[in-house]
């Protein structure tokens, strides 16, 4: 099931790397940049060519108009208004019941790892507010009983939200921007693009020199990056408890990722879970649901379920690459003692 490989890049990848760096020189296409801060991140969009700096900013307007729909403090946005509505039978727009029934589903089919209704637990333990606080036993029980997805009603555009619940689409709203920002940049003729939101990558194409994307992934110990994942055409995703947490009053660490079993911080032996895979949506919602599985539960999820890959680091400071990205990924030097292993099918 696991084996282990060679720490070093292999030499396909070392290969390509050299190659790669020959020919970023020969071909250049118009570069431009655009910085937006919406859904509480900032997003660093890059699109190459001529057609790039209008899509860009046909891109920023959409991101605009997404964040006003999924806001959970905007008090005109559809996911504010299924919030407050006491219950009540609530319309939302297309690209909401959208979103929603995506998140309903990845929550199914993750036994509740995902769980969209998670954000009064969230918010108990000060991860909106950033008043940290760690809640009492009995209180994250109450608070337990005002989630669940199965309890949500979503039929065509209508959604019904029983009352004293919440919705949150922050684990996978990111993911689906992306989808969109990359959709509408093929449109408009885009062919290259790399987007940023919020640490969240979306690519489009490859790099405009015909190279694949050469993407760190974050030290989820400290400062830099583990390695470089080469990629094209898709998305990486990264969650994990380090991007946010606090030191309790104990001296223990508590993450912003829950474990909607528990209602605490999951703890399942992950410092970080990457996940690979076409669709941005995809990605954002197994980084969070794979986060709280652990590794045993997590390889068992990717052998049954098709169409993504992944990289997870452990507390051990062990790297787990499942086998379709296993030459993808090269160990900079001073991480050259983690051990990296592959999961196969
Ligand atoms: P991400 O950064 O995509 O992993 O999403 C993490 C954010 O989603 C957290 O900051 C919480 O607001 C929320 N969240 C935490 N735990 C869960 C969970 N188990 N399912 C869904 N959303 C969660
Ligand atoms: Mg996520």
């Amino acid at each position: 099931m696991w084996r282990k490989r060679n720490k070093f890049v292999s030499l396909l990848l070392l290969f390509a790397l050299l190659l790669s760096g020959c020919s970023a020189q020969s071909k250049s296409a118009e570069e431009h940049t655009a910085g937006v801060f919406a859904m509480g991140t900032y997003m660093t969009l890059t699109a190459y060519g001529e057609s790039a700096e209008e899509a860009l900013t046909l891109s920023e307007n959409r991101i605009k108009e997404l964040e006003a729909l999924w806001s959970t403090t905007d008090e005109n946005s559809d996911i504010y208004k299924v919030n407050h509505s006491g219950g009540a039978r609530t319309e939302v727009s297309e690209e909401t019941a959208e979103i929603l029934q995506f998140a309903l589903d990845m929550a199914e089919q993750t036994g509740g790892s995902l769980e969209p209704t998670i954000s009064p637990v969230v918010t108990a333990w000060g991860f909106i507010s950033g008043e940290y606080n760690i809640p009492t036993d009995e209180e994250l029980t109450d608070l337990l009983q005002n989630t669940g997805y199965e309890k949500v009603l979503l039929e065509e555009n209508v959604v019904t939200l029983p009352d004293g619940m919440q919705l949150d689409l922050g684990a996978v709203g990111k993911g689906y921007t992306g989808d969109i920002i990359a959709e509408l940049l093929k449109e408009q003729g885009v062919t290259s693009a790399l987007l940023d939101i919020g640490g969240n990558i979306q690519m489009v194409g490859r790099k405009p020199d015909g190279s694949r994307w050469r993407l760190g992934i974050q030290n989820p110990f400290g400062e830099g990056s583990l390695g470089v994942l080469e990629s094209e055409d898709g998305a990486v995703v990264t969650s994990g408890n380090y991007e946010r947490y606090f030191i309790g009053g104990d001296g223990k660490q508590y993450g912003h990722i829950i474990d909607p079993s528990t209602g605490y911080p999951a703890e399942s032996g992950l410092a970080s879970v990457s996940i690979i895979a076409k669709e941005g949506r995809l990605c954002d919602a197994l980084s969070t649901a794979i986060y709280v599985m652990g590794l045993d539960e997590a390889t068992e999820y990717w052998k049954e379920n098709e169409g993504f890959e992944m990289l997870l680091v452990t507390s051990e400071n062990e790297i787990y690459l499942t086998e379709g990205i296993e030459d993808d990924f090269a160990l900079n030097e001073n991480f050259s003692d983690m051990e990296i292993y592959v999961i196969t099918r």
